[in-house]
């Protein structure tokens, strides 16, 4: 393993991984974590060759990047490898020069979570931990609850019950035992780190945990390598508690230090307008390790978070690579879902929309904050998690399309091709206006 410390994004203190330690001793919990490596050893291990050769295309492909030793057994589900998708139409919609789209929607749970996951249940393994515990909007739990069910670890989950009944699903078919709060995600946040510390539980919460943000990096570094280690433009990230965002800096950052990428593409971090702590600070110049929280409320369950635990490494994704915060509206993320799905094939749900929203918005400069010409040439939007998590939320944006299905009766006389015909043809016109 080439992990070499663990640095404060606060206060920049060292401190040696041990069991029990998450986050600063100094700074509290605004004191995440950031893990450091020796990059001139990993260097001589892993190279763009050596990966081109590697018929591994899961995230353990990585593994030198990762805090998880060569021996320690990882869950096999195949977390990571998801295709970089080329979306023209949509490209030509908003005017951008090339569009891709990273679909996590297809990872083994579905979400982008899985890759952070993956990593908490192997450190849990490595430090001699069988249960790991999260609190969650629903995907960072259902990434637990499943891939724990593939490696036989114990998973204990808090989540806020209104989480999308998709979600609470999949952590009870997996096998989990949840806890249902009857409160936001924060409150479920503080209920389990109430908790974690009584019974010695593994801790895979967002913004403590220093490990996941390590996991979800990988997502940089396969835009990275399906792009040629060409790096893009832009690239778009939904927002919540800032853990993404920062994982993909760190894994850009990575591949900058490693020579693997010669510069760094500017990050977007797309937040929703009821639920814009960091867009905020970025525009009043606010200090988000004292901000107080906002009272968050939006349509994308999964980007909902009062006090983003990430926000240190989150606000230095968009400061340090010269990107910017976009904030879009939850009738914009909704009706993104059907634009999104019919242009590209790709469905996402309502979070993994805002992304696709704040590309529309900055494109279309109506935030004052457009990028010059040229900006947007290459552009990746990161599309993470699938429709198919909450279909309620996906249904309320189909309905302001106005798009109903024409019903049938089975029987000779049910069908009329008269009235196929008239729906048809205004369906199609409806459909090419719209591109
Ligand atoms: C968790 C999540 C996000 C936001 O990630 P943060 O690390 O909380 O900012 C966005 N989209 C989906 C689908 C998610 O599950
Ligand atoms: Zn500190």
């Amino acid at each position: 393993m080439f992990l070499t410390g663990l640095r404060c994004t606060v206060c920049a203190a060292s401190h040696q991984p041990a069991p029990g330690r998450y986050v600063c001793d100094r700074c509290g919990d605004a004191g995440t974590l950031d893990a450091c490596y020796d990059y001139a050893a990993i260097g001589e291990t892993l190279t763009p060759e050596g990966l081109a050769a590697d018929p591994d295309r899961s995230m353990w492909r990585y593994r030198p990047l990762l805090p998880v030793g060569s021996s320690t057994v990882v869950s096999a589900l195949g977390v990571g490898g998801t295709p970089l998708v080329e979306a023209e139409r949509l490209a030509r919609r908003w005017g951008v020069g090339r569009l891709w789209i990273k679909d996590e929607g297809r990872q083994p749970t579905a979400s982008l979570k899985d890759r952070a996951s993956a990593v908490a249940l192997a450190r849990a393994a490595q430090e001699g931990a069988e249960t790991v515990t999260t609190a969650s909007t629903g995907n960072a739990a259902a990434a637990l609850a499943g891939l724990a069910a593939g490696t036989g670890q114990t998973a204990v989950i808090f989540v806020p019950e209104t989480a999308p009944e998709a979600k609470v699903a999949q952590l009870l078919a997996f096998g989990a035992f949840v806890m249902l709060v009857e409160g936001t995600y924060d409150d479920a946040f503080r209920l389990c780190q109430e908790t974690v510390g009584r019974f010695g539980w593994y801790n895979r919460n967002t913004g403590i945990n220093p490990y996941v943000g390590e996991g979800k990096k990988t997502v940089a570094l396969e835009i990275a390598e399906q792009l040629g280690w060409e790096a893009p433009d832009a690239v778009f990230v939904s927002v919540g508690d800032g853990s993404i965002i920062g994982g993909v800096h760190k894994g850009f950052k990575d591949a900058l230090k490693l020579g693997w990428i010669d510069r760094m593409p500017r990050i977007y971090g797309v937040q929703a307008e009821g639920s814009s702590y960091l867009a905020d600070a970025w525009l009043k110049e606010e200090d988000v390790v004292t901000k107080p929280p906002v009272a968050a409320k939006t349509a994308a369950d999964s980007i909902s978070a009062d006090l983003p635990r990430d926000r240190v490494k989150a606000m230095a994704a968009v400061v340090e690579t010269g990107g910017a915060w976009v904030v879009v509206d939850d009738e914009s993320i909704l009706e993104m879902i059907p634009t999104v799905s019919a242009d590209s094939g790709i469905f996402p749900e309502p979070a993994a929309a805002a992304a696709f929203a704040g590309l529309a918005e900055v494109a279309e400069g109506s935030q004052g904050n457009a990028p010059e010409g040229g900006m947007l040439d290459r552009v990746v939007v990161i599309s993470s998690g699938s429709g198919l998590k909450d279909v309620r939320g996906v249904m309320r944006g189909i309905d302001r399309t106005g798009a109903v299905p024409l019903p049938v009766r089975p029987g000779p006389d049910g069908l009329d091709p008269d009235e196929i015909a008239t729906r048809m043809e205004q369906w199609i016109r409806k459909l090419r206006k719209q591109t």
